[in-house]
């Protein structure tokens, strides 16, 4: 039997978060943007934009799913009062600025510490070309500056440097002022702008060119339409957990979904897959535009050979050059990378930072004026990790510390918010899983099971386990999975509930009450089968569902289902279920005490609120914000009940896998749930009807540039 696999999802693209939040205020109406980062670069252009005027929400909250952006229309924003701090963003001051150009107003745009380093010319040139003016207040070519915008005049730019930004903060200034633009860069850089630009009823035109590539947007229209968009999982996140999983050896058994897989973005993975650490593209699919898919690491990871990078390969993984260096610390012999001079300009100088991290740790590395020599070892590695603002420099090395034999401090973890909040809980969840797994996979054999267990568990019958907090979308996944796989569906809260029910009719003050065997003898609690789903009976007549999830049974249940008698009456009866094709167990204690040899453990959570919002919606009650909180109170009480209680208490086993359903539906509950079943049946990670998982090796991504 094979370890089950994990499947992650990381936070939205940076690159397209930013884009969309500038595109939305210029739309004419309301944009809807869906799955959107709320890191600190994205916040800081939303506070910008809202000094602009222009109304945002949903982008601080944390919890919200959408982010919704009342756009102003084309040359409507107003005056800000005081500067607008882009912070950490050297995306969001350079399309800001493009953006600005167009607005018959002035703005002051600065930025932290960092962004102050970085260079503004070649935005600013482009930008005073076109008409607008812009005036250094302390340095020349870099943050502060003042930008007073309004009537441009159409120009043709022949950029030095592949960059996106300055691309894509000169289309947002043509588009804005209503003239045409043609940028001409060296090689083609990501190309996220141009994709929404075509969304939103503009049209570019865009092609080799004999001096490298050439985007033309001969005449926009007098306003752009509201974005209705998802934006897809960030590659550049996305590639600090299929570095992990190449550095700690779990192949295949991680899957990162609903990556954004955009050609000009995905420049790692040849790299990659040079190094012994091919990845898989599974699951195809586009959504607004960009194609999305998800990332399972294949190859003989474990084993990494050393690399060379060169010019024509940057501009398709520039952001990706820190997580790659710190492989090629770990991979056998002297990798090479050059061509990568722009990264001395980005959030730190990386080249730098990259080199003397490398050797503060005990590695041999050679800074070179345009890149890095790293020259692998196997040796552990040990020391403390300056990060210089830059989260990815934080990140690459959280990664390696994250392995075997490395014992890596970083000064400052929490710069990583920038692009992934959430980044080092999550890292410490593979981390915890894949320890579990690896484990489990050469796991002693399982204690001896109490006396008198049925060999249901492990005999004759497929069991999945499902445990999980109230309200974490357990049955509705449970009865769903059930479904797929034709096997049946035990609810065992169901038989938790229709004892309490059976004792509260008897007494209403149970809560206090002693129980004895003789006493559940009585109730007669037991399962009836239609088809895959069950109906619980008590006293020869059926139970209504409409019973069994009274107020007055949710409020004594966990009480009720502590006491040993009760969970020892109902032991045998939930166990009797595993007969047939197979059987899909949910509840608190199904992977830990009913059937502790289930082949596949999940346990379920979310967010309180989701799951409140979600119980509400269950009841037809709106979900309010008032609501929300009342019903989340009830909700974590309850878990904490049923967590502390002394007997099977609620709690994730050791090699159940843990699935964050916050952001989830239950389709994409369900898909992932199944997925992890199939994969347990030898192929791992395989969707129904989608097409074959395609191979990356050997595939060279169309060149891209720049950054984001
Ligand atoms: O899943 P549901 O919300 O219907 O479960 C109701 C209650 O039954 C839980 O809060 C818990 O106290 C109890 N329960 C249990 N063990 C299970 C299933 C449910 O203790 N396996």
């Amino acid at each position: 039997m094979r370890p089950a696999g994990l499947s992650v999802r990381v936070p939205g693209d940076k690159s397209i978060t930013q884009r969309a939040l500038i595109l939305g205020a210029m739309a004419d109406g309301g944009s809807r943007i869906g799955g959107a980062l709320r890191g600190a670069d994205p916040v800081a252009t939303g506070r910008a934009l809202a000094r602009l005027g222009v109304e945002i929400d949903g982008l601080g909250a944390g919890e919200e799913q959408v982010v919704r952006i009342a756009g102003r229309g084309l040359r409507s924003w107003t005056s800000p009062t005081g500067t607008l701090d882009l912070c950490n963003s050297g995306t969001g001051v350079r399309l800001l600025a493009g953006a600005l150009a167009a607005q018959p107003l002035t703005a002051v745009l600065t930025g932290d510490e960092s962004l102050s380093r970085r260079p503004m010319d070649r935005i600013t040139g482009p930008l005073r070309q076109m008409g607008a003016s812009v005036q250094y207040l302390e340095r020349p070519g870099v943050v502060p500056f003042r930008i007073t915008g309004g009537r441009l005049d159409g120009i043709r730019h022949e950029g030095r440097v592949a960059s996106a930004q300055v691309k894509s903060a000169i289309l947002f200034a043509a588009v804005g002022a209503g003239v045409g633009v043609e940028v001409l860069e060296p090689r083609r850089s990501r190309d996220h702008s141009e994709r929404m630009l075509e969304g939103m009823g503009v049209e570019v035109m865009e092609g080799a060119a004999a001096e490298g590539w050439t985007i033309r947007v001969p005449e926009p229209p007098p306003r752009l339409s509201p974005l209705q968009m998802h934006v897809p999982g960030d590659f550049s996140s996305a590639a600090f957990l299929l570095a992990w999983a190449a550095l700690a050896g779990c192949g295949d058994l991680l899957a990162v979904e609903a990556v954004g897989v955009n050609p000009t973005r995905t420049g790692l993975l040849p790299a990659l897959d040079r190094m012994g650490a091919g990845v898989r593209i599974q699951g195809r699919r586009t959504t607004g535009g960009e194609a999305v898919g998800d990332l399972v690491v294949t190859g003989d990871s474990g084993a990494l050979r050393a690399v060379a990078v060169g010019e024509d390969e940057i501009p398709g993984m520039i952001d990706e050059v820190p997580i790659l260096a710190v492989l090629a610390a770990r991979a056998e012999g002297t990798s090479r990378i050059t061509g990568a001079g722009e990264l001395r300009v980005k959030e730190s100088d990386r080249i730098a930072a990259l080199a003397t991290n490398l050797r503060r740790i005990g590695v041999r590395a050679e800074e070179l004026g345009d890149g890095l020599e790293i020259e692998g070892t196997d040796a552990p590695l040990a020391g403390v990790v300056e990060s210089f603002h830059d989260h990815r420099i934080a990140m690459a090395f959280g990664v390696l510390g994250a392995t075997a034999g490395c014992d890596i401090q970083i000064d400052d973890p929490g710069t990583a918010s920038v692009s992934f909040p959430g980044f080092w809980d999550l890292l410490a969840r593979v981390r915890t899983w894949w320890e579990a797994m690896s484990h489990g996979t050469r796991r002693p054999p399982q204690p001896a099971r109490e006396p008198g267990v049925s060999a249901a568990g492990s005999a004759g019958c497929t069991v999945v386990a499902i445990d999980g907090s109230a309200g974490s979308g357990k049955s509705t996944t449970a009865a769903a999975v059930a479904g797929q796989l034709g096997y049946r569906h035990l609810d065992s809260g169901a038989l938790y509930r229709a004892v309490t029910l059976g004792l509260l009719d008897r007494d209403p003050s149970i809560a206090a009450g002693a129980v004895t065997p003789a006493d559940l003898e009585a109730l007669d609690v037991a399962i009836e089968w239609d088809g895959r789903a069950m109906a619980v009976r008590m006293r020869g007549s059926r139970v209504p569902e409409k019973a069994l999830r009274a107020a007055r049974v949710n409020s004594v249940v966990s009480t009720v289902s502590a006491l040993a008698a009760v969970r020892e009456h109902l032991l045998e009866l939930q166990r009797a279920t595993a007969e047939g094709p197979g059987l899909v167990a949910e509840g608190r204690d199904m992977g830990t005490v009913v059937f502790p040899d289930a082949v596949a453990k999940i346990y379920l959570d979310a967010h309180p609120r989701e799951r409140a919002r979600r119980r509400l919606l269950q009841r037809g009650e709106p979900p309010d914000a008032a609501k929300i909180e009342e019903e989340a109170h009830r909700l974590k009480s309850r878990d904490e009940r049923d967590s502390s209680r002394s007997l099977a208490p609620l709690v994730r086993a050791g090699d159940a896998v843990l699935l964050d359903t916050t952001h989830m539906d239950p389709k994409a509950q369900t898909e992932a749930v199944v997925r992890l079943v199939r994969g347990l049946e030898g192929s791992l990670f395989q969707y129904g009807d989608e097409p074959e998982p395609e191979k990356v090796r050997g595939v060279r991504p169309e060149p891209g540039a720049g950054g984001s």
